[in-house]
């Protein structure tokens, strides 16, 4: 490890390798660091993804392929079901991942692409200039080390430290965060679909998931919103929820986690830094999906770094254009998404099973997520009169 860099990227999940291939295949001298020893590891994530947006950004490979899906179904309470096909559905379903490897494959991307990797590193701090941040402080397999660099990038995940250290309140309140336990649970019999359960027994302003991974396998969890949440109340109703879906099956991994639901965050930049991913709360409010659209971020946020570099110029204002293209894009899906969870987590059961009845037999799986909010809207439009200006 050097002691200066053009970037330093903090976090090597899917938004930090993005970040890192893209700024060395630009030229740019860039340092990727991991706090953990073991990139990709432990997962916390249901692994769900869209083909076509990961295939923008890796060439797929069997590795880290646990399962291919054809779709997605949603239950409501009362089991009603809606059918989704897989190209129909948005960014969280088409492959079930194998995110140790997956996340792995993306930082040996990076690293073939010419960034230089370090785990075991942990940034504790940033340097700073007056204003401008020139490098971080960080703990190195043991040693504290200062690392000076022209543009810092935070990708440290939805419990970004990086962002609060640059200024940016990166706080997220308790009704603008799922919170999540998931079980990998084997010996069961699941099909090829993606399954998705609403209610406010099962998931209080939030729901359960079913997600195959082939060979009798599946990723089976529960988000919970924040404000409706107390501890331990994920893990309680999901193992209710396994032991009424699944009661012959194992649990042999268990992960908690939490996923931002705030919709876009009030700023990502400052002088000579950055961030991307879930610690700039670019996650799905809806569905709490956020592996492709930290992929995205970061390949927006690598390109505006280099060509901010090669000007000279990493003023707050100069990386503005990261700013702009993210809510141009990312930042208008996640808003929408934001409108249709803040009026989903309003609903009781009764009403759910309303919406369901209103449009089974209207809903067929040629029928992506906004169609179906179309129909809900048409089929609704009193209980649902929020959604007007999503339906153009
Ligand atoms: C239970 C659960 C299920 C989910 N299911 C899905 C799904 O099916 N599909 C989907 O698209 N999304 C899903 N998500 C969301 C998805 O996991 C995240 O949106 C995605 O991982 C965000 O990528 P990221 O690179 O921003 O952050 P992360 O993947 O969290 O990576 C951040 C990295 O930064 C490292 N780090 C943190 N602090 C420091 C530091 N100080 N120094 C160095 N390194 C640091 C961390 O160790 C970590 O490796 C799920 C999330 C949860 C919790």
């Amino acid at each position: 490890m050097k002691d200066k860099y053009d970037v330093i990227v903090v976090g090597a999940g899917p938004a930090g390798s993005s970040v890192a291939t893209t700024a060395s295949k630009a030229g740019l001298d860039v340092l990727l660091i991991e706090k953990r020893q073991e990139i990709g590891d432990p997962v916390r994530c249901a692994e769900g993804a869209d083909k076509k947006g990961i295939k923008r950004h890796i060439k797929p490979d069997p590795r880290w392929i646990a399962a291919e899906v054809k779709g997605s179904r949603i239950f409501a309470p009362d089991g009603t079901k809606l059918q989704i096909s897989e190209e129909l559905f948005g960014a969280e379903v088409g492959y079930v991942l194998e995110r140790k490897i997956f996340d792995r494959a993306l930082a040996e991307q990076a690293v073939s692409s010419g960034a230089e990797v370090i785990v075991k590193t942990s940034a504790t701090g940033l340097i700073r200039k007056n204003k401008q941040v020139t490098g971080i402080h960080a703990r190195s397999i043991g040693e504290s080390v200062d690392i000076k660099a022209k543009i810092v990038v935070g990708a440290d995940g939805v419990e970004s430290k990086v962002g609060r250290f640059a200024g940016i309140n990166t706080t997220l309140a308790p009704k603008d965060i799922e919170t999540c336990a998931q079980f990998l649970v084997s010996g069961i019999e699941v099909d090829e679909y993606c399954q998705f359960y609403l209610g406010n027994n099962i998931a209080p302003g939030g729901y359960a998931w079913v997600f195959p991974k082939g060979r009798g396998i599946a990723n089976v969890g529960i988000g919970v919103l924040g404000s409706r949440s107390d501890k331990g109340m994920p893990v309680k109703l999901l193992s209710n929820f396994v032991k009424h879906h699944f009661p012959t099956g194992k649990i042999i991994e268990m992960v908690l986690g939490a996923v931002p639901a705030s919709g876009p965050i009030e700023k990502t930049i400052a002088d000579g830094f950055m961030l991307a991913g879930d610690s700039a709360h670019q996650s799905d409010p809806l569905t709490g999906g956020g592996i492709l659209n930290a992929l995205d971020a970061g390949v927006m946020a690598g390109t505006v770094a280099a060509s901010c570099i090669e000007k000279d110029d990493v003023s707050e204002k100069a990386l503005m254009e990261y700013e702009r293209q993210w809510r141009e894009t990312i930042g208008k899906k996640i808003s929408k998404a934001l409108v249709v969870k803040e009026k989903l987590v309003t609903l009781t059961d009764e009403q759910f099973n309303t919406l369901a009845h209103s449009i089974k037999g209207k809903c067929d799986s040629t029928m992506g997520v906004f169609d179906i909010v179309r129909a809900l809207f048409r089929a609704n439009p009193k209980l649902l009169w929020e959604f007007r200006n999503l339906i153009k």
